[in-house]
């Protein structure tokens, strides 16, 4: 565990040396002249695919125990390390927020990076969303200056 935190923190530093050297405990070959682009697509490769891995024996619960007609939500692990890599998780996932698509005939539900200011604005799901809605717009205002003229 205390190694993916390792790396984890040089994903975010983009600390390509640190980066590189957790690559070549691997099988695979890594060379320092690889764009730090491809370094860390692989390192995160990696994060993704072994913490998800130790998410297994961890589950959440939806609860009732909260205000009124709200509910919250709970962890069962089955083992301490368990609880850790769960706490990993959620932090790893910080200024992530799942949003619905805006576009009505849509409402895909897609994640945004609250870090990044042109993520964070984002309110449909994909650029065919975007163009959907505005053509629809488009129509719709074309219609309504048709039937302003006499
Ligand atoms: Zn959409």
């Amino acid at each position: 565990m205390r190694e993916l935190v390792k790396l984890y923190k040089a994903v975010k530093d983009q600390d390509s040396e640190k980066m590189l050297s957790y690559l070549k405990s691997g099988s695979l070959y890594f060379s320092p002249d690889y764009p730090l682009q491809y370094i860390t697509a692989n390192c995160k490769f990696r994060l993704a695919s072994e913490v998800s891995a130790k998410l297994q024996d961890v589950s959440p619960i939806l609860s009732d125990q909260c205000d009124g007609t709200n509910f919250s939500t709970e962890w069962v692990a089955r083992s301490i390390l368990s609880a850790m890599y769960a706490m990993f998780y959620m932090d790893m996932l910080k200024g992530v927020a799942v949003r619905e698509c805006r576009n009505p005939t849509c409402r895909e539900c897609f994640t945004v990076n609250l870090n990044d200011k042109r993520e964070a604005r984002k309110i449909y799901c994909s650029h065919s969303c975007v163009a959907a809605v505005t053509q629809r717009e488009y129509r719709k205002k074309k219609r309504a200056e048709k039937e302003v003229q006499p």
